[in-house]
């Protein structure tokens, strides 16, 4: 399955591409050297799990991949496009349009229901409030949460909450989906659920995900998998 994916994709390019990506913490005396050199890319359609222990870089990578963060080194290519000379404008107006981030924790609005958590970033691009509906209660339908869509946060279990989050991130259609341990809190089933959602919007939809996470169930459903090692990623498999 995996070898299709890649064989399928590869005569496009990559839609997000890390060239040479360097990145250090100065603390004090000592610098931390966490990425030396990265280089990573992911195909349309594709979803990767970067499976790596604590304090290895997982989130520094995901944050330079999402233009949150600069590198020290390297570049950043999202559609071909070299990210690190644009204005923050710019980076900005790329990361709305074509990136989705899903957090840890999932700084849902706890005073809006599930489908206006959803709705309003469409709104914001400019949609209106009728066809942002239409598309976030179709995407919640797609994610089994079709009898949740007035429910607030509080009144969602952890794992439709982190479904809702996922449905907010894809809900402007990105290319990207970026996901740093969003299971942090979800019983195997539960995660299981999220993300074999996830990985079918994926494949049918062309979104390219990359999931930090420990979870190894997740993992194995998961196209492709990597890890930080030396402050490279490596192939897992
Ligand atoms: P992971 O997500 O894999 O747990 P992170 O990317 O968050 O790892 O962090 C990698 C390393 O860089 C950790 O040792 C962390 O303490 C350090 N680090 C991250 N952000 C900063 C920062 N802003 N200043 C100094 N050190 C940092
Ligand atoms: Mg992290």
């Amino acid at each position: 399955m995996s070898e299709q994916t890649s064989e399928s994709t590869q005569e496009e390019p990559p839609i997000l591409f890390l060239h040479g990506i360097e990145r250090h913490y100065v603390q004090g005396d000592a610098t931390l050297e966490i990425l030396k050199g990265a280089e990573f890319a992911v195909w349309p359609g594709q979803s990767v799990a970067l499976v790596a222990p604590s304090g290895v870089g997982k989130s520094t990578l995901l944050h330079i991949a999402g233009l949150l963060e600069h590198p020290d080194g390297g570049e950043v290519y999202i559609d071909s496009v070299a990210t690190s000379k644009l204005s923050d404008a710019e980076r900005t107006r790329i990361r709305r349009v074509e990136i989705g981030f899903v957090y840890q924790f999932h700084h849902l609005l706890p005073e809006f229901s599930a489908l206006e958590n959803v709705v309003l970033p469409q709104m914001i691009r400019g949609l209106k409030k009728a066809e942002a509906a239409k598309r976030a209660t179709e995407l919640l339908t797609y994610l089994g949460l079709k009898d949740r869509l007035t429910h607030r946060p509080a009144e969602l279990s952890g794992g439709e909450q982190q479904r809702v989050a996922i449905a907010r991130a894809v809900a402007n259609a990105p290319r990207i989906l970026l996901a740093d341990e969003p299971t942090g809190n979800l019983d195997p089933k539960t995660s299981d659920h999220v993300f074999g959602a996830l990985t079918q919007l994926s494949r049918a939809s062309g979104l390219a995900v990359v999931i930090a996470t420990h979870n190894m169930d997740i993992a194995a459903r998961m196209d492709r998998r990597v890890t930080l090692r030396d402050g490279l990623v490596v192939e897992l498999d």
